[in-house]
């Protein structure tokens, strides 16, 4: 073993004497020795243990370490401290700038164990509260993340937008005659993006290509047949150069998915070529047009033959907002400033408060004294802020044996309540999926929150029965949430045509910890668009009246229940 992974293995064993707060003396002269080691000229698995024991700042007792890595391969201590240490916490030391001490408050008093999480705290501003931390430190760890993340390639939809819409602009005012359009994973409006397609289609392929080559609009530019490839800020980027003529075969065997393209293919009587627009290919193939985001599988094909595609929703056809976080909890406006910005700049009838409930302390969940006290606040508001409503939601904790996390007559003092899982979600199937389905049944339960937990690129989320969990909701009018954070859109599109089809609703929720959050809701709504959903199943496109018809219905639907 050569000195520097020897030194590795010792600063880590002093990192984790840190973090687990064992004798911080013994761990900084542990650092120190990991520094020596580093700086010494020649190998110290050269050395014997009584050579090493004399070396300045290494001393005996480390120098018996160093011997017992050399021997065994690691050494006891290390190894008791790393079986006491999640996965997701030692990643978590691994980046720029957060040492032990700042992982210790992280882990222990946020509550938060990987890197996925850490990022969506410093989403919602969670960091800045913390102890030893402010902005700038919430920021800069943010960034550390994020190149990390782009570091395997792959890109939030969210991340991705405003470059790709920048580079498309720079296109256009190179080739201002030429035919132009994403296609690929961005125009398919995926959650996901790993590579950026463009296809231009003018007079000359040739000249264009050379143009873009010689341009600097890529890094690591280089040129093909057809094609010329390059990164963007670390995101693989292919522009196509086809003629006119060719252009929108071009553009629609570039726009789906594989499976996709091929099904269309398979039931196309005449060529591809000499397609003026997409239109006449998919009227080739005996389909009405289908919007890119639905070019995925073949879910859509056969609506597409019936013509009898969903008119897809959009995001001017929602009408207000639920699930917010106010100052009450863990967000950083008010629930006037959040109520005057939806009615103000995003003109909506409505708004549904949804702080966080008691269990989740590390987000100042409300004690029941608080809810009640959020509640007269709201009736005021409501009193005094005209042309709108606010309705009192609450989010609660899905607990671990699949309960509430209020007593029932604090529970039916909400307009509607919004049921997520927010602590120990490692669990498998059976366990995740009864404690969803068991909150589904609660009577109290209104809207079901990020069904899996996932955060997109970092954390999985646990793994769930979709069937079930959505026949479930089906059966107990619970409206499932599309959870428009662009690190979760959670319940995946994937599953959105068959709830749809089970006759549930779904509710394009921002969950914003602040107004500018509000917006979120667009990325909602391209998942929601991808999953096919229109605005006649959709919770908050109903109008104030419509969805105070709605909560009311729940309510008697309640107390016959009860009866
Ligand atoms: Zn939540
Ligand atoms: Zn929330």
């Amino acid at each position: 073993m050569e000195n520097k992974p020897i030194a590795r293995k010792l600063r880590l064993l002093s990192q984790l004497m840190e973090l687990h707060d064992v004798n911080q003396f013994k761990a900084r002269s542990i650092a120190n020795a990991a520094f020596k080691v580093d700086k010494l000229p020649y190998p110290a698995a050269s050395k014997s243990f009584e050579q090493l024991e004399k070396v300045e700042g290494i001393g005996k007792s480390i120098a018996a370490k160093i011997t017992e890595l050399l021997e065994s391969g690691t050494m006891a201590e290390l190894q008791e401290l790393l079986d006491k240490t999640p996965d997701g916490v030692l990643e978590m030391m691994a980046i720029k700038g957060v040492g032990p001490k700042k992982v210790s408050i992280i882990w222990r008093e946020l509550g938060i164990e990987t890197v996925g999480e850490l990022l969506y705290a410093c989403n919602e501003n969670r960091l800045v509260e913390a102890k030893g931390f402010g902005l700038k430190t919430q920021e800069d760890i943010r960034n550390a993340i994020e190149f990390k993340l782009a570091a395997n390639g792959k890109f939030l939809y969210a991340q991705v937008e405003g470059a790709a819409n920048e580079l498309f602009h720079e296109i256009k005012d190179i080739f201002p005659e030429a035919l132009k359009h994403f296609a690929g994973e961005f125009r398919r409006l995926n959650e996901v993006i790993s590579e950026l397609v463009i296809v231009i289609g003018g007079n000359d392929p040739a000249i264009a290509l050379n143009t873009l080559t010689s341009s600097n609009l890529l890094d690591n530019i280089s040129q093909d047949t057809d094609r010329v490839t390059g990164d963007l800020h670390g995101l693989k980027v292919t522009i196509i150069c086809s003629t006119k003529a060719d252009y929108y075969e071009q553009l629609f065997l570039n726009t789906g998915s594989n499976e996709h393209v091929k099904a269309v293919l398979e039931r196309m009587a005449d060529s591809l070529e000499e397609s003026e627009s997409e239109e006449m290919i998919y009227k080739k193939a005996g389909l009405a047009w289908m919007p890119p985001e639905l070019r995925e599988n073949g879910v859509f094909i056969e609506k597409a033959a019936d013509n009898n595609l969903p008119q897809l929703i959009a995001f001017h056809d929602l009408k207000g907002a639920l699930h917010n976080h106010s100052t009450w909890s863990d967000g950083i406006n008010t629930i006037e400033e959040m109520a005057l910005y939806c009615r103000d700049e995003l003109r909506l009838e409505y708004l549904g408060m949804c702080d966080h409930s008691k269990s989740a302390f590390y987000a100042k969940g409300l004690t029941i004294d608080r809810v009640l006290q959020q509640q007269e606040e709201i009736d005021h508001l409501n009193k005094t802020i005209g042309g709108f409503h606010i309705f009192k939601g609450i989010e609660s904790d899905i607990l671990f044996d699949g309960s509430l996390d209020y007593p029932d007559e604090i529970l039916s003092r909400f307009d509607f309540v919004v049921a997520s899982v927010h602590s120990i979600l490692k669990m498998d199937e059976t366990k995740a999926t009864s404690r969803l389905v068991k909150a589904i049944e609660n009577p109290y339960t209104t809207i079901l929150g990020h069904p899996t937990g996932r955060l997109l690129l970092t954390r999985g989320g646990y793994p769930i029965d979709y069937k079930k969990v959505i026949d479930a909701c089906a059966a107990n009018n619970v409206v499932i949430e599309i959870n428009a954070n662009p690190l979760r859109l959670d319940m995946d599109w994937r599953w959105h045509q068959y709830a749809l089809d089970k006759g549930a609703w779904l509710s394009v929720n921002p969950d914003a910890h602040r107004k500018e959050g509000l917006l979120d809701m667009r990325y909602g709504i391209l998942a929601a668009r991808k999953g096919g959903l229109y605005k006649e199943r959709c919770l908050n496109a109903l109008s104030f009246l419509e969805i105070q018809k709605f909560f009311d219905k729940k309510k008697l639907s309640r107390q016959s229940q009860k009866k």
